[in-house]
């Protein structure tokens, strides 16, 4: 199997401990009660993970793409829940590193790096849905302050992290793409309007909430970059962190499915053959089907990685195919599985069960697989991935 650097493989380590101690005996709960999974998120804590993304000299991991596919990977596989509110913590604490001032190093990414404080990213909109890189959101200068109206959608972690990474528009640039300006904004402002509970069909301890802003105001300083620029954060941080957080996050889903029935496969027998099923020659095809996608989607996505965090100019197309290959991969592989687990696991309540309707969520959540391969294919097409 591929081989890791000492220093990711250590991160690796420390995910999985955290995982088989904590997250695997929540993941059922978490799941059933649609309960955000704050017992699961203080032990990663603990653990010192949540600074994965803030650079060394405050404290965090100062670790790029691979670290991101390989810890949300080690999580999703004991609840994806947790790993999907990791990862989007994540993606946020990249944003937030990216253009970090001084003020934004001490506010926010120390505190991370301490497990002191949890972010997520509040950038989808009712009104464009999965063109999560067009905000309606206003945002208007008073004095050193700055004033936010508008509505989020889907905020996972909602009504629960430290601070929100959120995008909004001067008035008169709703429609936009790109034009964008980036915030932090802490969960105790006033303003704040949190709408109904999360009841997702799942990732059910996702939390994943809308948002009212009125008139919350905030100072200036949370601002993330300069004014208007956020192309930049839409292609160099959020989407490529978005798409290998996520990506890990299916592919550990993918790994549970094949765990589970290779499980049950070495342990039921039947009497009238007294043979194991593992030793049916279709069954084993079958798990051999299942691990070559697996490690195929794995592979792309971990190459994507690298290519990104070397800054290769080729990393796009393939962190766009990664996310795609793997939503496809995972709803197929969770399929599979609930095919081979036999009658035993097609309980409500159980694992396979969770585990295909968490993996539903991998096309939808953008960037959707529609929305990848249209950026995929125009770019091999020579156009700007964003156009009509
Ligand atoms: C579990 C979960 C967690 C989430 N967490 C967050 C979060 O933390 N932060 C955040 O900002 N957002 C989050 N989201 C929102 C998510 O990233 C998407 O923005 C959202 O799911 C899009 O949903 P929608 O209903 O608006 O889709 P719609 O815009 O209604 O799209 C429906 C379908 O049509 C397709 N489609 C629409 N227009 C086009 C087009 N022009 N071309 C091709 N296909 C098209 C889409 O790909 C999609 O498959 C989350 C969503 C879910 C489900």
């Amino acid at each position: 199997m591929e081989h890791l650097t000492p220093d990711i493989e250590r991160l690796r380590q420390i995910a999985a401990d955290v995982s088989s101690d904590v997250l695997a005996s929540n993941a059922e709960v978490v799941d059933q009660g649609g309960q955000w999974p704050e017992r699961s998120l203080r032990a990663l804590a603990e653990a010192g993970l949540m600074g994965l993304h803030v650079p060394e000299h405050l404290g965090g991991h100062g670790k790029g793409l691979l670290a991101l596919a390989v810890v949300t990977e080690e999580l999703g596989r004991h609840c994806s829940s947790t790993a999907m509110c990791f990862g989007m913590h994540s993606v946020a604490t990249k944003v937030v590193a990216s253009k970090a001032t001084p003020f934004h190093e001490e506010r926010f990414l120390r505190p991370i790096a301490e497990g002191r404080h949890i972010t997520t990213l509040a950038l989808s909109e009712p009104g464009t849905g999965s063109f999560f890189f067009i905000p309606r959101t206003k945002f208007a200068v008073e004095g050193n302050d700055v004033v936010l109206d508008g509505e989020k959608s889907f905020v996972t972690s909602g009504g629960h992290a430290d601070s929100y990474v959120l995008s909004a528009v001067p008035p008169g640039f709703e429609l936009d793409p790109g034009t964008f300006t980036c915030f932090v904004v802490e969960g105790s402002m006033p303003g704040l309007k949190w709408q109904q509970e999360w009841q997702g069909f799942g990732m059910r301890g996702n939390s994943s909430r809308g948002l009212r802003l009125d008139r919350v105001r905030i100072p200036e300083a949370n601002r993330l970059g300069s004014e208007g620029d956020q192309i930049w954060y839409v292609f160099e941080v959020v989407a490529p962190y978005f798409i290998i957080g996520m990506s890990g996050v299916y592919l550990g889903i993918a790994q549970a499915a094949l765990d589970t029935v290779t499980a049950h496969l070495k342990e039921r027998s039947h009497v009238h053959t007294g043979e194991q099923l593992s030793a049916v020659p279709i069954l084993a095809h079958q798990v051999a089907e299942m691990w070559i996608r697996v490690e195929r989607a794995r592979q792309l996505t971990r190459h994507a990685a690298r290519l990104g965090d070397a800054g290769d100019p080729q990393a796009p197309l393939a962190l766009f195919a990664a996310k795609a290959d793997v939503a496809e991969m995972v709803t197929a592989v969770t399929q599979m599985a609930m095919m081979l687990g036999g009658g035993r696991n097609y309980s409500k309540d159980g694992t396979l069960a969770r585990l295909m309707r968490d993996a539903q969520a991998a096309h939808i959540m953008s960037p959707t697989t529609q929305i990848l391969k249209t950026w995929l294919g125009r770019s091999l097409l020579g156009l700007p991935p964003l156009g009509a």
